[in-house]
C-alpha cells in the first residue's frame, strides 16, 4: 500500500528520500508543492524530473479526500463531511469558523471516539481508527482550497480526543508548525483533552507552546463521572495535579471547559465549587452552553443562569468568558460532529 507523503514532517521526508536514492533537498520542494502550492497530483511538481514525479507516485499517496457534503450556517461558519478515499469509505467532519481575527477550523482527530462523554454526538458512533498525520493535515489543507483562504488557528476540537492518538497529532502539530509546511505558530493551535492524565504530564514536559483545553464540565466526581466516564479513570484529584504539573512547567495557562446544562452542573453551588478548585491557578473558563444531542438526556442552561455561572466566577478571581455559540443550525457547534451526517 502507498504511504500518504504528508504523514512525513520535513526531515522524515528528507530520510524517506534518501531510502529512494535521492537528494535530501528534493524534500523541501515537495514541500512547497504540497503545501503552499497545495497541488492535486505528483505531475504538477514541474521542478521534478520525470523519473521522479513516477518514483513518487508508485510509492506514495496524496492523501486527498473529496469533499461529500459542505454546509453553510447562518453565521458563516461552514461544515465538511469528509470522504477519506480510504478502503472503508470512511467519514469525518471538520468546521471552519470565521472570526474577526481570521479563520479557524476545528479538526478532528480519530474516526469516532472511544471516550464515551454522555453529551456528545460523537459518542454515538463506534471508534474505528485514529487518524494519521497526513489525514488530519489534509481537512486543513482541503479547507483551504475549497475556500482559497490561508486558516491562521486550529482547535483540535472535532470528532476524537486528540491524546488518545498522541503520537500522529504530535507528528501533525510539527508539519502544522513547520514555516516550510502550513506555517501556523503553536500559539494558534489548541488541544483540547477529556483529560487523559498521563498525556498531560508528557505535554508538559515537551514543553509544547500549543494551548491545552482541558473538559472539566464538573468539580465533583459523583457528576463527572456521571458526563464523562473518563473520570472513572482519571479522577478530578489527579486531573487537577496534572493540570498544577502542566503550569507549573510551561508556565502557561490552561483553558478549562465547561458545558453548563440545566440543573445538573449550572447552579450557584457548582460555580462555588469550580472557584474552590482552580483557585490561585494560571487558569481561564470557557463555558459552553451545552448543546442538546438526540436523545441527550442533558438541556442548555437558561440564559440568566449562564450569566450569573459566569459573573461569580469573575467576581471571585476566576477570569471566565462564554463561548460563542457558532454553527449550531447545521450541527457544527461543540459536540454536534459527528463520523457520518445521517440526517437530512
Ligand atoms: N475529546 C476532546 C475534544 C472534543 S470536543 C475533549 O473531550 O476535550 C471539544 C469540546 O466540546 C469538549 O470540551 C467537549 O466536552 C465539548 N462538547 C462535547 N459535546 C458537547 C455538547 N453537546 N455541548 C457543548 N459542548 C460539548
Amino acid at each position: 500500500m502507498r504511504k500518504n507523503i504528508k504523514n512525513y514532517d520535513l526531515n522524515d521526508l528528507k530520510e524517506e528520500l534518501i531510502l529512494l536514492n535521492e537528494k535530501p533537498f528534493r524534500a523541501e520542494q515537495i514541500f512547497k508543492w504540497l503545501y503552499s502550492e497545495k497541488v492535486n497530483s505528483f505531475n504538477e511538481m514541474t521542478n521534478l524530473s520525470l523519473e521522479l514525479r513516477k518514483k513518487l507516485e508508485e510509492n506514495y499517496s496524496l492523501g486527498l479526500f473529496k469533499i461529500e457534503k459542505k454546509l453553510e450556517s447562518v453565521d458563516g461558519t461552514k461544515k465538511y463531511l469528509f470522504d477519506l478515499q480510504d478502503e472503508e469509505k470512511n467519514l469525518i467532519e471538520s468546521v471552519l469558523m470565521s472570526y474577526h481575527h481570521g479563520y479557524t477550523a476545528c479538526v478532528s482527530s480519530q474516526i469516532g471516539c472511544k471516550m464515551g462523554c454522555k453529551f456528545c454526538a460523537s459518542t454515538g458512533i463506534p471508534f474505528s481508527r485514529n487518524l494519521e498525520s497526513g489525514e488530519i493535515i489534509e481537512q486543513i489543507l482541503e479547507i483551504e482550497k475549497e475556500e482559497n483562504i490561508k486558516i491562521s488557528n486550529i482547535v483540535f476540537m472535532g470528532i476524537g480526543e486528540p491524546l488518545d492518538n498522541y503520537e500522529n497529532v504530535m507528528n501533525a502539530i510539527k508539519i502544522i508548525n513547520n514555516p516550510k509546511g502550513l506555517n501556523i505558530g503553536a500559539r494558534h493551535i489548541s488541544i483540547s483533552t477529556s483529560g487523559l492524565v498521563p498525556k498531560i504530564y508528557d505535554l508538559a514536559d515537551r514543553q509544547i507552546q500549543c494551548t491545552l483545553s482541558v473538559s472539566l464540565h464538573s468539580s465533583n466526581n459523583k457528576t463527572r463521572s456521571e458526563m464523562m466516564p473518563v473520570n472513572n479513570s482519571y479522577p478530578i484529584e489527579e486531573l487537577m495535579k496534572a493540570c498544577k504539573y502542566y503550569i507549573e512547567k510551561t508556565n502557561k495557562r490552561i483553558s478549562f471547559e465547561y458545558a453548563l446544562a440545566k440543573d445538573n452542573n449550572d447552579n450557584l453551588e457548582d460555580a462555588k465549587e469550580l472557584v474552590k478548585l482552580l483557585h490561585g491557578m494560571l487558569a481561564h473558563v470557557n463555558l459552553i452552553p451545552i448543546n442538546k444531542i438526540e436523545d441527550g438526556k442533558y438541556t442548555k442552561s437558561t440564559n440568566e443562569n449562564i450569566i450569573k455561572f459566569r459573573d461569580y466566577l469573575n467576581d471571585h478571581g476566576i477570569v471566565a468568558t462564554i463561548r460563542r455559540e457558532l454553527g449550531s443550525d447545521i450541527s457544527a457547534a461543540c459536540g454536534q460532529l459527528r463520523k457520518q451526517n445521517l440526517k437530512e
